[in-house]
């Protein structure tokens, strides 16, 4: 069995690292997935650490004529399958760690999809909703010329991310345009349509766990018209509602950072997101859909047999997770479960749909945008659907196997298979045997 988490306290000049951190943490996962494969210890050599991450300060005009430095990086965490591809969260949180854990997820995120991708990610520490929109501009342009070396359609290619958004991404798109003097879409994804975005990209990810629970419907024990509950009511939670109530299932309840909603019956779903888009909260629509205000915190107990965050990371811990009763839970965001967590659901037979698997419609789709802009032709909804039905099922099934075959949880065969492929291409450019010789 490979040691990355154990041999990672201390790097390779003997100097100890921080213990348990959230990328050591990450890393354990890789560790996990290595002792059911026969790879060479190159391979765990090179993913235990980011290959690059810069670190800079982005120095903007506020709009009072003062002058305000943010902290900004952008990581690079390995590019043995091609370009790396990750998105821009513009946070007050954000931290070098995070950025290097979101980029390592990205890493097994796109070879579990079979995408031509590394993985990467970027931050700037920054709340932006203390910016006004042309302070955000500024800000989004100097990310760019910070990082125009960085980035590009070959290189790195970043996407939004949490509070960022089409619109950034076009600006993004924009300054690196003027900065290389050429018309390069391809150097980032989730751009606004006009400028070359991809249809279907706004709803990729929750239609990607939408396919995905749809396919291994029978395997997961789920019947045609399951009950839904759902954690973050945003992008992700608002599109998985509406794409199950309309495939027939019945979303009993919801929640955003303010509160949860319940309705044994079920919920209306449309007025909750027309309600969401008119600036309220879901608790405030609780009469008007004749359901039961509960404790944001108390939505993963409710009776479901699904389960959905969709909110933030480290949502479901050692101390909540004994309380969930779905039998499945899908991971559409990113890292909700903590490893303690986890354990609780998978001794007592919870089915967890993993995050690199469960939303990695997102990725897939943003993939679709950056072939169409590279081949200058663009494919119609349909054709987009299609091609994200058919690698989320392929993959979706493969994962399942491997999860029967070794017995092992769905996590812990979508790790095993995104190693299998990052490994065998780690591999092909010659290992300690082959130089030893
Ligand atoms: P979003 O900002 O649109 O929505 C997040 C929602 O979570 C909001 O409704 C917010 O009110 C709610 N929330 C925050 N704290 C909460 C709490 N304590 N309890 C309940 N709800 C809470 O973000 P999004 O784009 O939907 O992303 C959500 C998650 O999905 C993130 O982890 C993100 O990384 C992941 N994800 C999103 C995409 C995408 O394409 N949007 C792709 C992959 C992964």
């Amino acid at each position: 069995m490979m040691h990355c988490y154990a041999t990672r306290t201390r790097d390779t000049q003997g100097i100890i690292m921080a213990d348990d951190t959230l990328l050591d943490r990450a890393l354990t996962r890789l560790e996990e997935a290595a002792s059911h494969l026969q790879i060479d210890q190159d391979v765990i050599e090179k993913l235990k650490y980011p290959r690059e991450t810069t670190k800079t300060r982005l120095l903007i005009r506020m709009d009072d004529g003062s002058r305000k430095s943010f902290l900004a990086w952008r990581c690079r965490y390995d590019d043995t399958r091609g370009p790396t591809k990750g998105g821009i969260r513009f946070h007050p949180d954000s931290t070098i760690e995070e950025v290097e854990t979101l980029a390592f997820w990205m890493t097994c995120k796109c070879a579990v999809m079979n995408l031509p991708y590394g993985g990467g990610k970027g931050a700037v520490r920054v709340d932006p909703h203390g910016l006004s929109k042309t302070e955000l501009e500024r800000l989004s342009r100097a990310y760019v010329q910070a990082f125009a070396n960085t980035i590009g359609p070959d290189r790195d290619i970043p996407a939004p991310d949490v509070y960022t958004n089409a619109m950034i991404m076009g600006w993004m798109a924009d300054e690196y345009n003027q900065i290389t003097g050429q018309v390069s879409p391809a150097v980032i994804t989730g751009k606004p349509i006009a400028l070359g975005g991809s249809l279907g990209r706004n709803d990729a990810t929750a239609r990607g766990g939408f396919y995905l629970v749809r396919h291994l419907a029978a395997e997961l024990g789920l019947d045609n018209d399951h009950t839904v509950a759902i954690q973050g009511f945003g992008n992700a939670g608002q599109f998985y509602a509406r794409l199950t109530a309309e495939d027939g299932n019945t979303v009993v309840a919801v929640s955003d950072s303010a509160g949860a909603i319940y309705r044994a019956g079920g919920l209306d779903v449309e007025k909750l997101i027309a309600g969401k888009n008119a600036g309220r909260h879901v608790a405030d629509m609780a009469a008007e859909q004749g359901a039961d205000i509960i404790a944001a915190e108390d939505l993963i107990g409710i009776e479901a047999d699904l389960l959905v965050p969709a909110a933030l990371e480290d949502m479901i811990t050692k101390e909540n997770a004994g309380s969930i009763k779905a039998k499945v839970v899908l991971e559409l965001a990113n890292g909700p479960i903590t490893p303690d967590a986890d354990k609780i659901l998978n001794d007592a037979g919870v089915i967890v749909l993993p995050d690199i698997l469960a939303n990695a419609g997102g990725v897939t789709v943003s993939y679709f945008e950056w072939v169409q802009n590279r081949q200058g032709y663009y494919w119609d909804l349909e054709e987009i659907h299609a091609k994200l039905l058919k690698i989320v099922e392929r993959e979706g099934k493969a994962i399942w196997d491997i999860a029967k075959e070794r017995n092992v949880s769905v996590r812990s065969a979508a790790y095993i298979h995104a190693l299998g492929r990052l490994s065998t291409a780690i591999e092909a450019h010659g290992t300690q045997p082959f130089f030893a010789g």
